[in-house]
């Protein structure tokens, strides 16, 4: 070490205390990183790697980036998941004495970015922090960019359960940043399930993060003082140590700022639904399954919001329907409202287009990073909310006027901008220019100084014209010399002898005069001070404005709700969807119903309505049979879908609808995306059917698309049909479900489970050709017309008349269906279980079942036990 050079010493001292992260050193107008950090940033952002002098005899390996556009480097850093560490120089390298001061002002992570540039407008950008301990966890999730923050704590009663649980919640927020405590490494599978399922960077804390004082006094320096009672956070150690670490990691990360995140909420699991992973993907309700895009998903048709901050919140919203049916009711109220009142919808439609992101705009604002051109944008989207109140004074819907109450007029701040700040102000203050003339007096005798020696100069250049005959003398300024005169060849000879050549031109040579520099020396002086009264006026216009944040949040929020009702009304009036009813009883009736998304993609043919009549009790359990292609998922899903747009407070589909509130949606549907996560199909299929058992209950609804397709038919078939039956069970699960299958023996069951109906999609057959009419009607489907089918998508004809030559030789020599469909009648009485002695005993020995372990025939021959114990 001691023959490094001092620089590199420092370097050293630096990126010690920084470690796990890519140090980012300003030398001058460059970035530097060193040895293992530049070679890496090389590699992965394709730059040149160099050499620097350091003492040693090798040179020390180095890549840079300009200090001006190493925005969009880290950015692409960050979204590798790199954290990049800013070191800058702490004093002016022309005025240190020796090394020049420096230190890490911030460390960029994925949850901890502010930038515009490193964040969707559309998406909050969470960091959760969670804590576990024996079976109980404290979760928080916090949006730096917006000021967000919600906590949350879970128990349960076995590892199972919780991590079940803890999963749904992470995959309602989505987080790209997880810091965990050493233990939760302990919970098997979560460190996966981050990586590989939500992509989230996982942070692993040292243990002493974790101590009760350590945590409290953190989050009561967060919250200005406040106790965890004040915060309700007395019942929850678990989420206070969870906060603590988070706060504690954030004041590490990002050094200053941290006030924006004042408030804090706590998440209430009986609120809303617990959707989970498989579910949201399945039923593609932000993004497409397959290539993860937002168009093709619900969020795509319902988005018909004007700002960022209602972009984030339907899709927020979309993620977290209630449970509530008075809160429900409430944006349902307000929603039809807009629906009903045309003019009031397109009047409020166009006042909140192109509002700013207030939220995001705030938090640079009180990190200090804002430039003039955001609070003049401040001030344009502020000054919009009054004419937007007075739309709301109108209004009955108590939501509306609610957000009317909450908004504020805001009307001081936008005078403050409107007074302080130019129309069009410049990126940077150091450009100057950007406080309006009139604001400040000390402000306005500066610049009258600077001005008035500009127009000093003018005068001497038409005084110097004069005096010395030289009709195209002319004064200029360059960043070199100064101000200077210029004088053309064919001139030379008339200049006077006081001028001093300062440089020569092709045609002609420049000078300087004292009076010039003198001039010079005022100008450039009152230049300065202007810049430095101007900086210090701007920020202290930022630091009046930073003062007001709790006012711009809440009328923010305000703003984004207003926005997604007014989108969920435009929707509505647009695709002609109807107010649902809702009720608690379990009832589901959609008349005329259909699939918001697949109509919309829709071009040619006209998407046909079905209806859905279910219930809790005779009409639990639908089982749709038909071809391939004929419409089953679609049914299915545009179901689950509704469901969901009624508990997230929208219209629906359909031209009737009563919708019996559901406390989850469960779905196994297709093969899964994780084939390479090193899982068969099968194994897939069978570990969601088991969370789907584990974890439905009377109130969810279900889907399940054709499961025990993964391995023979016989075993497919028995699976299928026992979880059938499981779910019908009341007393077991007894949801709401929807069961696609090909197993036509399976619409036996229709005469032996009280609960279930059979229901297929009509097709009409002339001669080997089929067209599906995409009706769902009562009955079991007589065939699967997987031929037809098959040659309907262009199968060659020799192997469609060689497929059904095959079909015919099996159904006459059919001995093991036969077999099969006999085994079915010996059960005459549909597994009942009750809830008595054997009850227990059953119950135990399918909890010591882990049925991800099981092989196809094993889960048969625990069935027939089962059985057998009744
Ligand atoms: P299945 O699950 O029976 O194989 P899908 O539900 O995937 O069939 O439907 C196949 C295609 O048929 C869908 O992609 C959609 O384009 C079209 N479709 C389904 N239902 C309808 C409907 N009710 N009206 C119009 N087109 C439909």
């Amino acid at each position: 070490m001691a023959d490094f050079s001092p620089m590199m010493k420092q370097y050293f001292e630096t990126k010690e205390k920084y470690p796990n992260t890519i140090l980012f050193f300003r030398l001058g107008d460059f970035y530097e990183m060193f040895y293992n950090d530049a070679k890496t940033v090389s590699r992965e952002l394709e730059l040149t790697l160099t050499g620097k002098e350091c003492g040693q005899e090798e040179r020390a390996p180095m890549c840079g980036v300009p200090f001006h556009s190493a925005e969009t480097y880290i950015a692409k850093l960050v979204a590798k998941g790199y954290k990049v560490a800013i070191c800058e120089q702490m004093e002016d390298p022309k005025l240190a004495k020796g090394l020049v001061k420096r230190d890490v002002i911030r460390v960029i992570t994925p949850g901890t970015v502010l930038e515009n540039s490193m964040l969707d407008e559309s998406k909050n950008n969470y960091i959760c922090s969670l804590y576990y301990e024996e079976n109980a966890a404290g979760l928080c999730f916090a949006d730096i960019s917006t000021g967000e923050l919600y906590v949350d704590e879970c128990h349960a009663p076995d590892l199972d359960v919780l991590t079940h649980t803890l999963q749904n919640k992470l995959s309602r927020y989505m987080p790209s940043e997880i810091l965990l405590n050493p233990q939760a490494t302990d919970l098997s599978g979560l460190e996966d399930f981050l990586r590989d399922k939500l992509s989230a960077a996982v942070e692993c804390l040292d243990f002493e993060v974790y101590t009760e004082a350590r945590a409290q006094q953190a989050v009561s320096h967060q919250f200005k003082g406040r106790s965890m009672e004040e915060l309700s956070l007395s019942e929850r150690p678990l989420t206070v140590l969870a906060l603590g670490a988070l706060f504690d990691y954030l004041s590490r990360t990002q050094i200053t700022g941290l006030e924006r995140m004042s408030e804090l909420e706590l998440a209430s699991d009986s609120a809303v639904m617990g959707l989970d992973l498989n579910a949201r993907r399945n039923l593609e309700l932000t993004e497409t399954l397959r290539n993860k895009e937002r168009k093709g998903s619900l969020l795509w048709v319902l988005d018909r919001t004007k700002t960022a901050m209602g972009k984030r919140l339907i899709k927020a919203w979309l993620e977290q329907p209630l449970l509530s049916p008075a809160k429900i009711t409430l944006r349902l109220n307000a929603v039809e409202e807009l629906t009903q009142n045309r003019p009031l919808l397109d009047e409020l439609t166009e006042r909140l287009t192109g509002i700013y992101d207030l939220e995001r705009i705030m938090t640079r604002i009180v990190y200090g990073s804002a430039n003039g051109r955001e609070l003049r944008s401040l001030s344009t989207a502020v000054s919009r909310i009054p004419g937007i109140k007075q739309l709301l004074e109108s209004c009955d819907a108590t939501l509306l006027r609610n957000l009317n109450a909450q908004m504020d007029g805001l009307e001081d701040i936008c005078r403050l901008v409107e007074a302080a700040i130019v129309d069009d102000p410049p990126f940077t203050i150091r450009e100057g220019g950007i406080i309006r003339q009139g604001y400040n007096p000390e402000l306005d005798e500066v610049r009258h100084d600077m001005n008035g020696g500009k127009d000093l100069i003018a005068a001497v250049e038409s005084r110097e014209r004069e005096r010395t005959g030289i009709p195209k003398l002319k004064t200029g300024y360059n960043r070199v010399f100064g101000y200077y005169i210029e004088v053309s060849n064919s001139y030379k000879d008339q200049v006077p002898d006081d001028y001093i050549r300062k440089q020569t031109l092709t045609n002609g040579e420049r000078y300087i005069t004292p009076e010039l520099k003198e001039l010079e020396n005022r100008i450039l002086g009152a230049h300065d001070r202007s810049i430095a009264i101007e900086s210090r006026l701007f920020e202290d216009v930022r630091t009046q404005i930073a003062a007001q944040l709790s006012r711009v949040q809440e009328t923010a929020k305000a703003v984004a709700v207003l926005d997604v009702l007014q989108s969920f009304a435009a929707v509505s009036v647009k695709n002609d969807y109807t107010r649902p009813v809702l009720n608690l009883s379990g009832k589901l009736y959609l008349k005329d119903s259909r699939h918001p998304v697949v109509e919309a993609l829709l071009q040619d043919t006209p998407f046909v309505p079905n209806d859905v009549d279910m219930d809790m009790n005779d009409n639990r359990v639908a089982i749709i049979t038909g071809p391939n292609m004929a419409g089953k998922s679609t049914f299915m899903r545009q179901t689950a879908i509704i469901t969901i747009m009624a508990q997230i407070g929208c219209f629906v589909p359909a031209t009737v609808a009563e919708i019996g509130i559901v406390d989850n949606v469960f779905t196994r549907v297709g093969a899964s995306d994780d084939l390479s996560a090193g899982q068969s199909t099968f194994m897939i299929e069978m570990s969601e059917v088991a969370d789907i058992l584990k974890n439905a209950t009377s109130n969810s609804l279900v889907i399940f698309d054709e499961i025990g397709r993964g391995t023979s038919t016989f075993d497919g078939m028995s699976i299928a049909r026992a979880v059938l039956e499981y779910v019908h069970d009341k007393k077991l699960v007894g949801a709401k479900t929807l069961f696609a299958t090909h197993y036509h023996e399976l619409t036996e069951l229709e005469n032996l489970l009280p609960g279930v109906k059979n229901f297929n999609i009509a097709v009409k057959k002339r001669g080997d050709d089929i067209t599906f009419l995409r009706r769902i009607v009562r009955g079991g489907a007589d065939d699967s017309f997987g031929i037809e089918v098959a040659k309907l998508a262009g199968v060659p004809e020799k192997v469609i008349r060689r497929a059904k030559q095959v079909l015919a030789e099996l159904e006459a020599a059919d001995p093991a269906a036969s077999e099969y469909r006999a085994s079915l009648h010996v059960l005459e009485e549909p597994v009942q279980l009750t809830m008595n002695s054997v009850d227990s005993e059953v119950l135990q020995k399918l909890r010591s079942v882990d049925v991800n372990t099981l092989t196809p025939i094993e889960c048969m021959n625990v069935l027939f036990e089962l059985r057998n114990m009744l």
